[in-house]
C-alpha cells in the first residue's frame, strides 16, 4: 500500500464515517460563530471543520478542507462575514483530507503556514492539489493581526510529526485536528501516530490555558466544540488502552486474543468504539510487543 494511500486512510474522519447518515440530512456546509467570541468561526464542510478568525485587518483561515471538492463555499462563507482580505491559511497537519484544495486562497494572496515537518512531507510526496506552505513554524510562532493574537504551538509528535496546536490566548480556544476528538476512540489503526509521544503531547496541551477545543471533525450529535475534558479523557483512554494491551502482551496473548478479549467499557459510548477499538489495540500491541 502506498504511503499516499496510507495517509489518505489515516485522514478519513472518524465521525464522518459514523454519522454519515445523519449528515446526509444536513446541508453540506455551515458557518457557526463560536459562543462567547465576536470573531471566531467554524466552517463545516460535510464531515470536516476548520476555524477562521475575522479581524479588521484581515482573516486568519486554517485548513482548506477542500479535497476533491471546490474551496469556493469556504471562501464564500468568509466573504459573507467580511470583505477584509484572507491573509493566512494555516495547516493543522499534513494530511490531505484537511489541507488539500487551498489554491483559490493562494490566488487571493494568502500566506500559507505549516509546521516545518509538514512542509517537508508535502514536498516529498507532492500530493495533488495541496499548496506548498510559504512559511514554516518550528516550535512556536505568534501571529498578530488586527488585534487578535494566535499562537501556533508544536508539542511534539502525535497524529503525525507536524501537528500544530493553534491557541487563541484571549479567547481561550484551541484548534487542533484528529488526535483529540470529541468522545471518540482513535481512528482505525492509528496510522501516522507516534506512541508514547501522543500521551506526552496531551499532557502539554492539558497544561495550557484554554477552555474550548475546536477539533477537525464534529463529534457525536454534530457537536462542534469540546472542552478540556476531551483532552483529559483522551489521555485516560490511551493510558487505559496501553495498560490493558501491555498486560495482554505480558500474559502471552496473541494479537487475535488481545483484540477479542480487551474491552474498555468506560468508553463504550464513544464514537468508533465498536469498529476501531480492536485496531487501536493492534497498534498498542505492536508497541508493547516489538517497540514499534
Ligand atoms: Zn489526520
Amino acid at each position: 500500500m502506498s504511503r499516499i494511500h496510507l495517509a489518505t486512510l489515516a485522514a478519513v474522519c472518524i465521525t464522518g464515517v459514523l454519522t454519515a447518515g445523519a449528515q446526509a440530512q444536513q446541508p453540506p456546509t455551515a458557518t457557526t460563530k463560536v459562543d462567547g467570541t465576536d470573531n471566531v468561526y467554524i466552517f463545516r464542510y460535510v464531515g470536516h471543520q476548520s476555524m477562521f478568525i475575522v479581524t479588521p485587518e484581515g482573516v486568519i483561515a486554517t485548513d482548506p478542507i477542500s479535497e476533491r471538492r471546490p474551496a469556493k463555499p469556504y471562501i464564500a462563507a468568509i466573504q459573507a462575514i467580511t470583505k477584509a482580505p484572507i491573509k493566512y491559511v494555516i495547516y493543522s497537519h499534513a494530511h490531505w483530507d484537511h489541507i488539500a484544495g487551498g489554491k483559490p486562497f493562494k490566488d487571493l494572496g494568502a500566506t500559507f503556514i505549516a509546521q516545518k515537518n509538514g512542509k517537508a512531507r508535502i514536498e516529498e510526496l507532492k500530493p495533488e492539489d495541496v499548496v506548498v506552505p510559504d512559511e514554516v513554524v518550528d516550535n512556536q510562532r505568534i501571529i498578530e493581526l488586527g488585534g487578535t493574537t494566535l499562537e501556533l504551538n508544536y508539542v511534539g509528535k502525535n497524529h503525525s510529526d507536524n501537528m500544530l496546536v493553534m491557541r487563541l490566548p484571549k479567547e481561550k480556544i484551541i484548534f487542533t485536528v484528529d488526535w483529540i476528538p470529541i468522545q471518540a476512540v482513535q481512528f482505525r489503526g492509528m496510522a501516522d501516530t507516534y506512541l508514547p509521544d501522543t500521551e506526552a503531547g496531551l499532557k502539554k496541551v492539558i497544561a495550557m490555558d484554554w477552555d474550548k477545543l475546536i477539533p477537525g471533525h464534529p463529534g457525536p450529535g454534530g457537536k462542534q466544540v469540546g472542552s478540556k475534558d476531551e483532552a483529559v479523557n483522551q489521555l485516560a483512554y490511551l493510558q487505559d488502552l496501553s495498560a490493558a494491551v501491555k498486560k495482554a502482551v505480558e500474559d502471552g496473548k496473541s494479537y487475535a486474543d488481545a483484540e477479542k478479549e480487551i474491552k474498555l467499557p468506560k468508553y463504550e459510548s464513544w464514537g468508533g468504539y465498536g469498529p476501531f477499538l480492536p485496531m487501536n489495540i493492534e497498534r498498542y500491541y505492536d508497541f508493547w510487543n516489538r517497540g514499534i
